[in-house]
């Protein structure tokens, strides 16, 4: 299937044809989390994000290699290179080791990935297990002459680079701002400007994540483990590159920095940026006291919480918005999604008893709009908007207000699952009669076991299962309609 789709790149600043480099298999790279905690709904939105656009170019027909890492060392607390870093920090704080802490929230975070139901990457590298290519990729640098050492430490030279590169295009920033930028920062004084980025640092004695290097026993700078491994894995070119916006300025501008001065070319085709999330009007921010982790939306044990939400209600809710726009949690705007949600799913249980009822709706249109609003820069917005059209075609041709023929039912069952649960990923779970659905299916598997046994005269197995369930309080009754069961307490 080949659809025009058209991607916002950050870098040109508009829309633009998508057309993969390497024809229909497609490269995505998409920075990961650094997890020194627990996962919040900060990381749940660019995992959203792109899992839908990982599932859209999926569905359309590309393979698609998607690596999406994860930092577990060099991640200081500022980003300017200075302080602690975030996950040393954090072992001395729980007394474990690094990898210990990375461990735990690298579990947490798959599960509530999964109950997200994002799709895991196809790689998903770790920075520390990748030290020999980021040193060699410091080596080439150094080389081309874009590097200095300072003290064991390496730092990208950003005006020797912009004298033949231009350096600033993707966040804007003029070179000559961030040169005149006057050093205020603690720890700064080997770089000789301050718009300079460490590509590797000399560890302090007490510094526990360390290796050894040509420059000193020490560990990479943040920046450089991303082009280390997307080029790795993706090769120098490759087509889409996604994040958070706030990794714009400086994560992204220097990994085009790291890419064209050690291979010379530029590394990505495509520049795909998600908008920030705020919670009730305001930023995101520990100090703010407003950062809710996924587990407790999932459990409502937060005190801006006014119940729990689900994951699938979290999901919605991101969908419910273009990636490109800001995006603002309040309780009111959770529980009309969880509405919206559940109107979707109700459909659906309605839509696969519907029988043709005569000639009318025509779905094709609709299937179009679908489509029209993927191919879009990837609008859910949009998309959620034709669902429900869906929604209220299903309810009316439900009570006979409306009627279909065969073909335009099949093509309304493939269009809405299709777009609800293959492209959007949403699903039906954790509904609050799970546990009793279950049941009932356990029951009918027994039922139908016993009445198998009893067909071939197996009066053993027959009788064994009705006692069992006895057993535990489970009464069986036969009629000429078939067999009912209740529990007695
Ligand atoms: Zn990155």
């Amino acid at each position: 299937m080949t659809q025009n789709i058209q991607v916002y790149n950050t870098l040109s600043r508009k829309k633009e044809k998508f057309v993969p480099i390497n024809k229909s298999h497609v490269g995505m790279y998409v920075c990961g989390p650094t997890l020194y905690g627990p996962p919040h709904l900060g990381h749940a939105r660019p995992s959203v994000v792109f899992d839908v656009i990982y599932r859209y170019l999926l569905h359309v027909g590309y393979k698609v290699r998607y690596v999406k890492n994860i930092t577990d060392v060099g991640h200081l607390e500022n980003d300017a290179d200075a302080g602690e870093d975030k996950i040393a920090k954090k072992a001395r704080v729980e007394q474990l080791e690094p990898m210990e802490v990375v461990q735990k929230y690298t579990l947490i975070y798959h599960e509530n990935m999964a109950k997200l139901n994002v799709l895991p990457p196809t790689i998903e590298p770790r920075a520390s297990g990748h030290i020999i290519e980021q040193i060699n990729m410091v080596e080439e640098i150094l080389k081309n002459g874009y590097a200095y050492v300072a003290n064991g430490s390496v730092y990208f030279d950003v005006e020797k680079y912009n004298q033949d590169h231009p350096y600033g295009q993707l966040s804007g920033r003029k070179v000559e701002d961030l040169l005149s930028e006057t050093r205020t920062l603690d720890g700064q004084e080997e770089k000789r400007n301050s718009a300079d980025f460490a590509l590797w640092k000399k560890a302090s004695p007490e510094h526990i994540m360390r290796w050894p290097s040509p420059w000193s026993d020490g560990f990479p700078g943040w920046h450089i483990e991303c082009s280390a491994m997307s080029t790795k894995y993706l090769g120098q070119e490759f087509d889409i590159h996604g994040g958070g916006m706030d990794l714009l300025f400086p994560h992204h501008e220097c990994e085009i920095a790291q890419s064209v001065g050690s291979g010379g070319k530029a590394p990505v085709k495509y520049w795909l940026h998600n908008n920030m999330i705020t919670i009730n009007g305001k930023k995101m921010g520990k100090s703010l006291g407003n950062f809710i982790n996924l587990d407790e939306f999932f459990s409502g044990n937060h005190k801006l919480l006014e119940q729990a939400y689900s994951a699938m209600t979290i999901r919605f809710f991101m969908l419910q918005a273009h990636y490109g726009g800001t995006l603002d949690f309040s309780n009111e705007g959770l529980k009309a999604a969880e509405k919206g949600l559940n109107r979707i799913l109700d459909a659906h249980k309605v839509l696969i008893t519907l029988k043709p009822n005569g000639e009318g709706v025509d779905i094709q249109p609709t299937k179009e709009a679908c489509y029209k609003a993927m191919n879009d820069d990837f609008n859910t917005p949009i998309v959620l908007a034709s669902i429900f059209d869906m929604v209220k075609i299903i309810n009316s041709i439900h009570k006979n207000l409306q009627f279909i023929n065969e073909k335009n039912l099949t093509l309304l069952k493939t269009t809405f699952e299709t777009f609800v649960f293959e492209i959007l990923g949403l699903k039906n779970s954790e509904t609050k009669n799970t546990s009793t659905d279950i049941s009932n299916e356990i029951m009918n598997v027994l039922i139908d076991l016993r009445k198998e046994a009893k067909r071939a005269k197996n009066f053993t197995l027959s009788d064994s299962i009705r006692d069992h369930l006895a057993k535990i309080g489970v009464t069986l009754k036969d009629s000429r309609e078939g067999t009912s069961w209740e529990v007695k307490s």
